[in-house]
């Protein structure tokens, strides 16, 4: 939602409800002082296909993006209040919320691939998270994933059902065994493989680069 004022926001939610958005240095401190707790966050990975603005159709990720989960599996933004129509965290939203203003979007292109945090960011205080968050992306790499899939043959298909089963146990541990709030395992794991494997096959079958799809992440974490 942009700046507030009858000129300049309607306030008709549209933006909040296309989506949370994505995190840049600059929200890093709303982070870490517990304006958006880490549960309300999710990680797209390296290796995803993302809508891109200015780009046509999808693309995969170079590198890691971490977004506002959706309410309620769907993509209206968790921190969206629909009763006030208004943000929760107006006064600290983050840095594409204050610069998207949907009758010029120059801005936010502009910033939108600039300065994104990534895990590692919001982690450096807690190195036993980081180091199992690198263990689990190089075991359960995207781009390894996608590669296996368009193989198709055999050993690809086993190595896929290998990383989604350590995928699996590793947030079933951690969880039950770990204690781990369940409310973190998007963002410290991406959404589950088996679900990034789904949208991957029907992302094989459309064609890399079709926009079919309502949402290019697929379905809401
Ligand atoms: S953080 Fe606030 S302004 Fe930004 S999309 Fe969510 S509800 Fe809307």
């Amino acid at each position: 939602m942009p700046a507030a004022g009858p000129l300049s926001c309607r306030r008709c939610g549209t933006c909040c409800r296309k989506g949370g958005p994505a995190l840049h240095e600059e929200d890093r401190v709303l982070v870490e002082e517990g304006g958006i707790a880490l549960g309300d966050l999710f990680t797209v990975r390296r290796g995803e296909w993302v809508r891109e603005p200015e780009r046509p159709g999808l693309v995969q990720l170079a590198a890691e993006i971490i977004k506002v989960k959706g309410l309620d599996a769907g993509w209206t933004c968790r921190l969206y209040d629909g009763d006030s129509r208004s943000c929760r965290i107006y006064d600290r939203r983050p840095h594409e919320c204050r610069l998207l203003d949907c009758r010029n979007p120059g801005p936010l292109r502009a910033a939108y691939s600039r300065g994104r945090l990534a895990r590692a960011d919001l982690l450096a205080a807690a190195p036993h998270f980081r180091d199992l968050v690198c263990d689990h992306e190089r075991i359960c790499d995207l781009k390894t994933a996608w590669r296996l899939l368009e193989a198709g043959d055999g050993a690809s298909v086993r190595q896929l059902a290998e990383m989604a089963r350590y995928d699996a146990e590793l947030r079933t541990l951690l969880v039950g065994r770990g204690g781990l709030d369940a409310r973190l395992l998007d963002f410290l794991f991406g959404r589950p493989v088996e679900m990034v494997l789904r949208l991957f096959r029907r992302r094989l079958a459309l064609g890399p680069h079709a926009v079919e799809e309502a949402s290019a992440e697929g379905e809401a974490p």
